[in-house]
Formats: structure tokens, sequence, C-alpha cells
């Protein structure tokens, strides 16, 4: 079975999450992947109300809105399931699921893996 694509389980599981810096973050998960993440894709990635539509999924946050020097001000676990970030630009309406921060890590293997 393949659990990346089962999206239960380990794959979803935070086993450890750290801070790199300002504008970094590491988390390793459970099956033992490590996924490394920077603030500006990050930040530019939120899910939240405000960036994306949330009817259409049409996302409204236009990528250059967001300086290359933003850094995580503050992170805070949101119960077991995902991590709410306080961003330097004090934008901090983002819940980003596990389940999510995990496929934002994979498609950025998979376009480096392709490039
Ligand atoms: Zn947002």
């Amino acid at each position: 079975m393949n659990d990346v694509m089962e999206r239960r389980g380990p794959a979803i599981e935070p086993r450890e999450i750290m801070q790199e810096g300002e504008a970094g973050l590491r988390i390793t998960w459970a099956d033992g992947h490590v996924c490394h993440y920077d603030a500006p894709a990050l930040r530019r990635s939120c899910p939240c109300a405000q960036c994306v539509n949330e009817w259409t999924g049409q996302r409204m946050l236009k990528p250059e809105a967001i300086p290359d020097e933003i850094a995580i001000a503050d992170l805070a676990l949101v119960g077991r399931y995902a991590l709410n970030f306080i961003w330097s630009d004090r934008h901090e309406t983002g819940i980003y699921s596990f389940r999510y921060l995990r496929e934002l890590c994979e498609q950025d293997e998979a376009v480096t893996r392709e490039s």
C-alpha cells in the first residue's frame, strides 16, 4: 500500500516541526519523510478565504504581492491537524492542514525531479 497516495496515517502526521531561522520550516513526518519549506512560498500558498476564493478555489493573492523577505513571526498548532502561521506582514488567517503541507512539499519535489 502506498501511504503517500492514501493521504492518511503517518504521511500526514508530523513527528517534528522545526523553524529554520526566520524564513524556513522543516517538518519531519511520521513516515520518515523530511520536507523543507521557505516562508515566501508558504505565504503565497496561503489557503485562507482572503487569499483563495472559497467558492471557485481561485487564488486571489498575487505572488508578487508577497515580498521575498517575508518571515514567519510565529506559528501555532491547530488541534492535531493543522498549523496556523503568523507572518511578518501580520497576515494570520491561514490554516495549513498537515495534508495540505504534505501536498505542497510533494508538488515541490515533483518539479525538482522534472527539471
Ligand atoms: Zn491568507
